[in-house]
């Protein structure tokens, strides 16, 4: 896995080649630090100010080390992986342990209406997991993630790079159905998110495929909009990640098909 410095400098070589905003590279001590992704890393003097505290003195506090810096996106603790965690979802040691942790949850709101959870399916050694928001009617009803009217598109779309649904793991960001598939709030999608994320470090796939806004966002710990996360090689503690529109935006507006196409076959090239 690449180190956060070397991933840092890749993101500000798109930048720069994209015409985004100058960001300035953290010297020394953050350099070698582990899982540093883009949405770390910005100006020093982008740190907003800590609450409650006066203008004056946020002038006065001593620069903090980028690491500390809050982050600019959505913001998430991450999983700590640390071995000596009680908590059962960094314990999980398998995708099947995940998924009953997820059957018993009641950690948001969204298990109130739920008829199934939805934890993702597919296979453990898979070299690309798909991430889309979280499940609709179809998939609330069977348990299964994307087998609604944007899952058959999507297993169109992974039949056409070659690889069947059934070599693949598919997921959600939030794993119970939001009511009116509205999008998932905030603080459901921070209650869930240790189920993706574990999901991933348990499968350590080659590549991600981002479908939508939600879960770039998530997996990106940005707010930028899909159109800005689009066309770059982004990367989730190392494995790269690309954002690409979500099926069931491509059924309302069939002209992204073809951007689509393009982002799938580019999440192709990269695995081996
Ligand atoms: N949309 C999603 O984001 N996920 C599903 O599983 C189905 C539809
Ligand atoms: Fe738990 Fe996620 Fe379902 Fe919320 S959406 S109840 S956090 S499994």
């Amino acid at each position: 896995m690449s180190d956060g410095r070397a991933l840092a400098r890749e993101f500000l070589e798109q930048q720069r080649v994209l015409g985004g905003d100058s960001v300035v590279l953290p010297k020394a001590s953050a350099a070698g630090t582990p899982g540093v992704r883009p949405g770390l890393v910005g100006p020093p003097d982008s740190a907003a100010p800590t609450p409650g505290a006066s203008p004056g003195q946020s002038q006065a506090r001593p620069a903090e080390p980028p690491s500390e810096l809050p982050p600019p996106g959505i913001s998430f603790d991450p999983p700590g992986g640390d071995l000596f965690s009680s908590d059962p979802v960094q314990q999980a040691s398998s995708l099947g342990a995940i998924a009953e942790l997820v059957a018993a949850c009641t950690k948001c709101r969204l298990c109130e209406a739920r008829r199934h959870t939805v934890p993702g399916e597919g296979a453990a050694d898979a070299r690309l997991v798909v991430v889309g928001e979280g499940p609709g009617r179809v998939e609330d009803e069977t348990g299964r993630p994307f087998v609604g009217p944007a899952g058959e598109l999507l297993t169109k779309i992974l039949a056409a790079i070659d690889l069947p649904r059934a070599r693949v793991f598919i997921c959600n960001v939030v794993k119970c159905r939001p009511p009116e598939n509205r999008q998932p709030q905030y603080d459901e999608i921070a209650a869930c998110v240790p189920y993706l994320f574990r999901q991933i470090e348990l499968l350590r796939p080659q590549v991600i495929l981002a479908m939508g806004g939600t879960a770039a966002q998530t997996l990106l710990n940005t707010k930028q909009s899909l159109g800005a996360l689009r066309n770059q090689l982004h990367r989730f503690r190392g494995i790269p990640v690309i954002v690409t529109y979500h099926p069931a935006a491509l059924l309302r507006n069939p002209h992204w098909k073809k951007p689509t196409w393009d982002d799938v076959r580019i999440a192709r090239r990269l695995i081996a």
